[in-house]
């Protein structure tokens, strides 16, 4: 089996290939020491991490902050709702360092018995007639595999899926600025470990504390809404930051450790999710809005599933591929509803082109 990229979602799919005996080998083209985005896990995936068999990698509360809920401003200036992950079973979330999470997780699943190749190059993917057949280069080897079965855990690029005729439908064009910190006064303590989200007329800001005193600030928002020429992208920050009544108090005792990055946070899909022998999973397949949170547990679940999914197929269940896709056309379509239904709670802005766009689209461009 092989299962193309190496995010929450591939190692997820590969552990459960291997875990039922099937020699698996996954293919990364990076490596687990590049930066990687995303970072809270709300109190609802501990038990997809329970599951998998990995919550221990998670335990050491040094490396992966317990996280004690989420602090919103939402729809409201004056009173902020306040999600405390201390009445859920679970009693808290996580917030992920990354990649050290991946990394961790990656060496688990190496130990279950999956090759994993990083800096690993597809340079020609084709159907034999009776298998697939991928050449692949890495910084030490070129080899070749054959497998019966492709799995496309490659995130929003999809490039597996691209190349069997299936189109990425995008439902906005919206963007993230992300930026690192870490804290002046030194670890974070327990009374600082929520999430805040904040909106504003042209987007909405997140802060998230991390383990080691650290902390990510994001601002969503459409790119024609903000200057993000190089030179500018410093000062755009700094003003629609100033503008902010919780998370620019929030980050005044703590210090930049990077410049705003640029990053697509668009809510997207593909047009078909499975063809002959190949299925996308994880944000190949479909990728959502970081307000939902739900991306790493979506990804996880989806490759936990999908590795089970293919073991009944390769067992001759031939409809199981697609009785999985239409799982996925159902999770997509609660997913759009309930994002228009949680934009539609923000009306402060009403006549902002950004809060429009999520009150009055249909989505797809
Ligand atoms: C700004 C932002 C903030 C977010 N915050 C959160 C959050 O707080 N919590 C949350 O749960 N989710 C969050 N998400 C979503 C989350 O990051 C993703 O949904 C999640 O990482 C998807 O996992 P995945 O394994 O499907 O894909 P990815 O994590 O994207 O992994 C795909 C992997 O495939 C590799 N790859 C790509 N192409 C190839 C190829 N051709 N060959 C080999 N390898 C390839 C990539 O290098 C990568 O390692 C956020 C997303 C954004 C954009």
């Amino acid at each position: 089996m092989v299962v193309v990229g190496g995010g929450p979602c591939g190692l997820a799919a590969s552990l459960r290939l291997a875990n039922n005996g099937l020699r698996v080998a996954l293919i990364e083209k990076g490596s687990y020491h590049q930066p990687r985005v995303g970072e809270h896990l709300p109190a609802s995936a501990m038990g997809v991490l329970q599951e998998l068999g990995i919550s221990a990698i998670c335990s050491d509360a040094t490396s992966h902050l317990h996280c004690a809920g989420v602090v919103s401003w939402w729809g409201n200036e004056h009173t902020p709702h306040e999600l405390d992950y201390f009445y859920h079973p679970f009693g808290h979330g996580l917030n992920l360092t990354r990649p050290q999470f991946d990394r961790q997780f990656a060496d688990h699943v190496r130990r279950q018995g999956t090759l994993i190749l990083e800096h690993a190059k597809i340079q020609q993917l084709s159907w034999t007639g009776a298998a697939w057949r991928i050449d692949i280069v890495t910084e030490e080897v070129r080899c070749c595999m054959e497998t019966q079965f492709v799995l496309d855990a490659s995130g929003k690029s999809a490039s597996i899926a691209r190349t069997q005729a299936s189109h990425i439908i995008a439902w906005d064009a919206q963007i993230a600025l992300i930026r690192n910190y870490h804290s002046c006064a030194g670890p974070i303590n327990d009374r600082t470990t929520h999430i805040v989200i904040e909106p504003c007329e042209i987007g909405w800001w997140y802060f998230a504390p991390l383990a080691d005193g650290q902390g990510v600030c994001m601002f969503i928002t459409d790119p024609d809404l903000i200057d993000l020429r190089k030179h500018s992208i410093e000062n755009s920050w700094r003003v629609v930051l100033g503008k902010t009544r919780a998370v620019a108090p929030i980050l005044q005792s703590f210090a930049t450790m990077s410049k705003p990055v640029v990053c697509s946070a668009r809510s997207q899909r593909l047009d078909h999710f499975f063809g002959d022998r190949w299925l996308a999973i994880g944000d190949a397949a479909m990728a959502f809005d970081p307000l939902s949170s739900q991306g790493i547990t979506k990804g996880l679940r989806h490759g936990w599933m999908a590795g089970q999914v293919v073991i009944r197929y390769l067992s001759g269940e031939t409809a199981a591929i697609a009785h999985f896709s239409q799982d996925l056309e159902a999770i997509f379509s609660e997913y759009i509803a309930t994002r228009a239904g949680y934009y539609a709670t923000e009306q402060r802005w009403a006549d902002s082109l950004f809060w429009r766009r999520r009150h009055t689209s249909t989505g797809k461009r």
